[in-house]
């Protein structure tokens, strides 16, 4: 194998990275021509699906393009970085945020329903939480309420935060951000003392200095709520798990009407397109499986104001559209 020679020479000259790089005539391909390189399928594609025209190269040379001595872009440079760490994420990394005992019950999962023994002010608590669980919101309902009744026993935000977690089996992950929202501080940046955008400091430099290093607070932090402990939750009671035998009475009647009639009478759901029914075709997915459809896209959040910013979600398929869906 020649090491890097060929892609790196492409990857900094020819290619189309898909980034920012405006399109010119250095996209043009071995014959000539924009077409030969096939846009959709570059930087990420398996090596074994890829058009064997699209490029005169051997299979495996591909991966010599992750290497970091050829990208030559720093803003390339940093996406394979984030695309590597994806690649390698694993839920007991320490970086990645989850508690141990949100690992355990994600490894472990209860195969019969919590007890739910809560007295009618914990409830009340609880509702509260759920209601907003906003710390400052909690903590103003919770002054009122006492003001009006001074010997109720009122969990505080952090107890009711907790039991809820408990309860539940669903708590955040935080990570820390830039102040001004440019970055989260992981994979290559979670090193980082300041935003590599803005140069903004990364920890309240008022407390860091008073307790000579100690205490590193920061200045802005993002929360995520993981999916995974979500569906266990969905699941832990019958209840709500009987809500999420859509999936398989909707596959049942739809391989029915192929088999008897070639093809559906009406396309009304994601579940009737060509690549979920090959899944279930090819034994992908079982009709008990729990399906997640992910949907991405980038926003510009201001007309006139430059800002960048990715918004996802996750569809559960298993339960009906009228119940991920909201019509107003
Ligand atoms: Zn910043």
């Amino acid at each position: 194998m020649q090491p890097h020679s060929r892609l790196g020479d492409h990857a900094c000259n020819d290619f189309d990275t898909g980034l920012d790089a405006p399109q010119s005539p250095s996209n043009i391909g071995p014959s000539g021509n924009v077409e030969d390189f096939d846009t959709d399928n570059h930087l990420l594609d398996d090596p074994a699906h890829r058009n064997p025209n699209s490029f005169d190269m051997p299979p495996g040379d591909i991966e010599d393009l992750w290497l970091q001595d050829t990208i030559h872009r720093d803003d390339l440079r940093m996406a394979v970085e984030f695309m590597k760490g994806l690649q390698g994420a694993t839920l007991d990394d320490p970086s990645l945020g989850m508690s141990n005992g949100a690992l355990h019950r994600l490894w472990n999962p209860p195969h019969e329903q919590s007890p739910r023994v809560v007295d009618k002010v914990t409830w009340l608590a609880i509702d509260l939480f759920l209601g907003n669980p906003s710390e400052v919101t909690y903590k103003t309902n919770r002054r009122a309420i006492l003001r009006f009744q001074l010997d109720l026993d009122l969990i505080s935000y952090y107890k009711v935060k907790s039991l809820v977690a408990n309860l539940t089996g669903i708590e955040s992950v935080i990570h820390h951000m830039c102040v001004k929202s440019c970055i989260a501080y992981t994979g290559p940046f979670v090193d980082l003392d300041a935003c590599p955008l803005c140069s903004e400091l990364q920890y309240d430099q008022f407390r860091l200095e008073s307790s000579s290093g100690l205490e590193k607070v920061p200045r802005q932090e993002f929360y995520t709520i993981p999916i995974g402990p979500q569906l266990q939750a969905l699941y832990q009671s019958p209840e709500s798990t009987s809500r999420t035998h859509y999936l398989r009475s909707e596959s049942h009647c739809m391989h029915a009407e192929l088999d008897h009639a070639g093809s559906l009478d009406q396309y009304s759901d994601v579940l009737h397109g060509t690549d979920l029914i090959k899944a279930f075709e090819d034994g992908r997915i079982d009709e008990n499986d729990i399906v997640l459809m992910f949907s991405i896209d980038g926003a510009q959040l201001y007309a006139k104001k430059a800002s960048a910013c990715w918004i996802y979600i996750w569809v559960l398929l298993n339960l009906s559209p009228t119940e991920y869906y909201k019509k107003k």
